[in-house]
């Protein structure tokens, strides 16, 4: 009787049940015998994106496919497929819809870019990007495209950056930092063109700031960079470069990277983004808009927002509330900047507002609006 009543609402059962959120991602730390439930999705790139991020996090993970095996019942209503066929790197992928093979990978210089726009329209879940010097957010929607040559998106294993051709320096630059990132490793200072711009650009050199009285400031610090020699030196290519005031560049600047840097020793993830702004700084040299013979932009002031996240598991956009602390400093490009760092502090929504940039974008909107509105009043040694 049952069984026959099973019988006849089986072919109703099926759509239903793979209506049901059928990929599950399971987790757990190494040497876990048993893996727990973490999440579960009715799209397998959500499910992927989200063991990813998990994994990235160094936990082990597994996604599970609950749909049940469909003999041949084709059309697979849903039209939003993953467009890029799925990176399955879950153990148990049952080659469902066109797996297509290209997935090109790797995961920097990816074309998909923080935030790719038409993923699932689901509830309003902050996108979970894999990529971690992009997990608050990709402040201008940069993108890999060479036609949008002064938004150009660089993703590198040690950083990402926004790159603008017509200013020869970065728009932002953003990038995580906990204590695995630092060690011993010292300085490299092997400032160099950047070898993965696109070709035909003009490329600044490691002398394009020579004579110029401004110090080639980076934005991605190589004391955040020093676990080993290769990410130390990543971060000495002069598209993580722009013209700095000393004073700006080696007191308030630095005695801030030194804070965030305590901040990561004690345990805590940093999220990191900073860039220039305007144009007009003074040096050593005096008041400059440009320097190499007018290719490179001084910028007329500096910008940095760090969202200090406590130690935890999980995606870290999901452990940012409204308790975490987020500094957002706005400085002078000048001999004006002393040691003290916290004297610049202001809002997020200030430095958007002089920048245009949508600072945090990966955050909820509501958490974003508070978080923004805050001027910082921690600690500040
Ligand atoms: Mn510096
Ligand atoms: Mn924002």
């Amino acid at each position: 009787m049952f069984a026959l009543l099973l019988k006849f609402l089986t072919p109703h059962l099926v759509p239903l049940l793979m209506v049901l959120a059928p990929y599950e991602v399971w987790f757990g730390i190494p040497g876990d015998a048993v893996l727990e439930k973490y999440s579960q999705s009715d799209s397998r790139a959500t499910a992927e994106k989200v063991a990813k991020a998990l994994r990235a996090s160094g936990f082990v993970v597994e996604v599970r496919d609950k749909k049940p095996p469909v003999v041949g019942t084709g059309p697979s209503t849903g039209v939003g497929q993953p467009t890029n066929g799925g990176t399955s790197t879950g153990s148990t992928t049952t080659g469902g819809s066109s797996s297509g093979g290209s997935s090109s990978g790797s995961t920097t210089g990816g074309t998909s870019g923080g935030s790719p726009p038409g993923t699932t329209t689901g509830p309003a879940q902050p996108i979970i990007d894999d990529y971690v010097h992009l997990a608050m957010g990709n402040p201008s929607k940069a993108t890999a495209d060479v036609k949008q040559e002064n938004n150009y998106l660089m993703k590198k294993p040690q950083f990402a950056l926004s790159y603008n051709r017509a200013d020869a320096i970065p728009n932002w630059v953003s990038w995580q930092l906990t204590k695995k990132w630092m060690g011993g490793t010292g300085r490299s200072d092997n400032f160099r063109p950047d070898p993965d711009l696109p070709s035909g650009w003009y490329k600044v050199t490691d002398k394009s700031y020579n004579g110029s009285g401004f110090t080639r400031g980076h934005m991605c610090p190589s004391g955040d960079r020093t676990a080993n020699r290769t990410d130390n030196s990543a971060v000495f290519v002069m598209t993580n470069m722009i013209p700095q005031s000393a004073n700006n560049n080696n007191k308030g600047w630095n005695s801030l990277e030194d804070y965030c840097r305590g901040l990561a020793e004690a345990g805590n993830e940093l999220y990191i983004i900073c860039g220039p702004q305007g144009q007009g700084g003074t040096g050593t040299s005096g008041k400059k808009q440009t320097i190499d013979g007018g290719k490179v932009k001084v910028p007329a002031f500096t910008w940095k927002v760090v969202v200090v996240v406590p130690a935890g598991s999980g995606p870290a956009v999901n452990r940012v509330t409204e308790k975490t602390r987020v500094i957002a400093i706005w400085m002078p490009n000048d001999q004006s900047v002393g040691t003290d760092w916290a004297k610049y502090r202001k809002s997020v929504d200030f430095i958007e507002e002089q920048t245009g940039l949508d600072l945090l974008s990966n955050l909820p909107a509501a958490l974003q609006a508070k978080l923004e509105a805050q001027v910082d009043a921690g600690p500040v040694k």
